[in-house]
């Protein structure tokens, strides 16, 4: 793995972060995320919609390490989308945060009024307040036409990426066209008793290493950035004590038998599954 990757517009993005969705309560984000930047974590992933920045913005302050060593990204709702509305987004997020500056800021779903929020980013990012803009959720063609259409490319494409959907074709793409793959849900939440599974069990026994370490491994070695979410501080450094051992290309191989070529999470095709997210009306403060 790299440890730093560079974005095409040359900002430097850590390869190893946290991420903070679905933690109950702002004591435990905050918590949570203070601990992770003990354990050296310098990058943090949230999102209005994880209604949890405000807890992300306390945990930086009181870390004590300096802004320009922390690499922040926060991302945009799906009811916020459109020119105006994102222009306020943006701002809102970093009161929340307690930032005048994020380092990157995604459209967190292919939903809504895309062009009009992606150009409100584009303006951000001249002024100085966006480092790095992307999107999150995007098929491949869906990015393909935002890049024919706009002034500035993607820099991140976040996507659910572990060993169960391995989605090897579209991160080629990805890399490609010079945009960093990030993946969301590296241990596939869990979802089918992943850290037990036999293959990765046998590699991590050889390594003498833990299942989750070799998956975080075997993504960071196919130059994807991960960020692997806990809330117990053993399993928090434990994820990120990755950079001592390498997976041969073999192990490599014997990870990627384990693809499903599948969403765990639900299928974004559905367009059952766009009326519910389209109705997703988040208070960010609720927390
Ligand atoms: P994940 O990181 O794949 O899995 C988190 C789960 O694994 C939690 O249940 C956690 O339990 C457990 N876990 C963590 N480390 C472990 C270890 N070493 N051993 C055993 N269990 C361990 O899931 P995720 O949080 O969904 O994904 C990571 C991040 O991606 C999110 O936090 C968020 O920042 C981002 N994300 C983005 C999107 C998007 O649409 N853009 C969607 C989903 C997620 P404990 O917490 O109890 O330890």
């Amino acid at each position: 793995m790299k440890k730093i990757m560079e974005l095409s517009n040359g900002v430097s993005m850590p390869q190893l972060g946290f991420g903070v969705f679905q933690i109950p309560t702002h004591e435990d984000a905050k918590k949570a995320t203070l601990q992770a930047i003990k354990a050296g974590y310098r990058l943090i992933d949230t999102a209005a919609a994880y209604m949890n920045e405000r807890a992300v913005g306390e945990a930086i302050k009181e870390s004590g390490v300096p802004r320009e060593d922390l690499f922040i990204t926060t991302k945009l709702w799906v009811q916020d989308m459109g020119y105006e509305a994102t222009q306020k987004a943006i701002d809102h997020s970093l009161a929340r945060l307690d930032l005048d500056y994020l380092d990157l800021y995604l459209i967190h779903q292919p939903l809504n009024d895309v062009y009009g929020s992606w150009r409100a980013m584009e303006d951000a990012y001249d002024a100085g307040k966006l480092k790095a803009i992307g999107v999150a959720n995007f098929e491949n063609d869906r990015l393909q036409d935002l890049m024919i259409n706009n002034r500035i490319k993607p820099m991140v494409n976040q996507i659910e990426l572990h060993p169960f959907h391995a989605q090897f074709k579209r991160v080629q793409w990805l890399q490609e066209q010079g945009i960093v793959a990030e993946a969301w849900g590296p241990f596939a939440e869990g979802k089918q008793q992943i850290f037990s599974n036999p293959i990765i069990k046998k590699i991590a026994q050889s390594h003498e290493k833990t299942t989750g370490q070799v998956i975080l491994r075997w993504l960071t070695q196919r130059g994807i950035v991960v960020i692997p979410k806990s809330v117990h501080e053993e399993r928090i450094v434990e994820n990120f004590a990755i950079t001592d051992f390498e997976l041969t290309a073999l192990e490599m191989d014997m990870m990627s038998t384990l693809d499903q070529k599948q969403s765990l999470f639900g299928d974004m095709h559905d367009p059952e599954t766009v009326v519910t997210l389209e109705k997703m009306h988040l208070d960010y403060d609720e927390r």
